[in-house]
């Protein structure tokens, strides 16, 4: 069975039902991980969340996503945090609107640790401790005993990863989890997110066509809300089709344009306002 299998998804916002996603359809085998790639304002995580069962009140969702073969749209929001809970977790972008700012580190994982291990046996602080170190926090006692705003944004990316993978998630979101990050410290939490993700599948949104090369098998390129082009990851960079998927490739080898090339944007391929 697919983890994910959706169909024909639509999300449209608010009364004049602007489309974020247009008939959207992909499936996410077990193990896989699939990327997600195109500019900002592309539909992608609006993607995710709906992945997630996470949308806001004002958007309306048609089609089907099936997690786990479970219909998530039109589920009540009960069902959903059941599944959430236990089947799919995500990573955001801004670990610091993802974290409580008013509780320590140890205590928030500890209880996504308490929801999903009632019959343990070891105490819930030390599985907190395993995982802190899992993510590889060299101190985890203290970071366990730190505010977010104590930690760096690198650590703050570390428990949250630890956050969403303790509830042994079968498919991990990921809505560019590295974005917010400096350069080094992006590759440490890919390396880690790499090694974490094995054996579970997982979504992987992001704008940076060389991040998703390094975490993905396959990828799908999302322009207004639509994808344009799809494949194996090296498949598409060694060979991209559509004009605007030759655009992000071209533009990740931006060391190889001259100075001034100007870089097209999403107008550049479409024609005009959408009826
Ligand atoms: P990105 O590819 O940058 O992640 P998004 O998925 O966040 O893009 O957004 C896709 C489109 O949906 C954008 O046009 C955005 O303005 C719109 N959108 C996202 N969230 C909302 C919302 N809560 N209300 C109205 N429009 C929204
Ligand atoms: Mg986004």
């Amino acid at each position: 069975m697919n983890r994910l299998e959706v169909s024909e998804l639509t999300v449209a916002f608010g009364r004049r039902r602007s489309v974020a996603v247009d008939r959207l359809s992909f499936t996410l085998a077990e193990h896989e991980r699939l990327g997600i790639i195109g500019q900002s304002g592309s539909g992608k995580s609006v993607t995710g969340l709906a992945m997630i069962g996470l949308l806001p009140e004002n958007a309306h969702v048609t089609g089907s996503i099936l997690l786990n073969g479970q219909e998530m749209v039109g589920r009540p929001e009960k069902e959903l945090r059941r599944l959430r809970g236990n089947e799919v977790s995500m990573i955001f972008q801004e670990p610091m609107t993802a974290l409580d700012p008013t509780m320590r580190v140890g205590r928030q994982i500890g209880e996504v640790v308490a929801l999903h291990h009632r019959d343990r046996r070891g105490g819930i602080q030390e599985e907190v401790v395993e995982w802190l170190e899992r993510v590889g926090m060299t101190d985890p006692e203290r970071v366990a005993h730190s505010y977010p705003d104590e930690l760096s944004g690198g650590q703050r990316q570390r428990a949250l990863v630890a956050m969403a993978l303790a509830n042994e998630p079968g498919l991990v979101i990921c809505d560019e989890p590295t974005t917010a990050l400096d350069v080094i410290v992006q590759r440490q939490i890919l390396d880690l997110l790499d090694v974490q993700l094995r054996g579970r599948a997982s979504l992987f949104v992001s704008h940076d066509l060389a991040v998703v090369r390094q975490v993905c098998d396959r990828v799908l390129v999302m322009l207004q809300g639509r994808v344009v082009e799809s494949g194996r990851i090296d498949d598409i960079i060694e060979a991209p089709q559509h004009p605007y998927t030759r655009a992000l490739v071209a533009a990740a080898r931006i060391g190889n344009h001259p100075r001034g090339t100007r870089l097209p944007t999403a107008a550049d391929f479409t024609e005009g306002p959408r009826p």
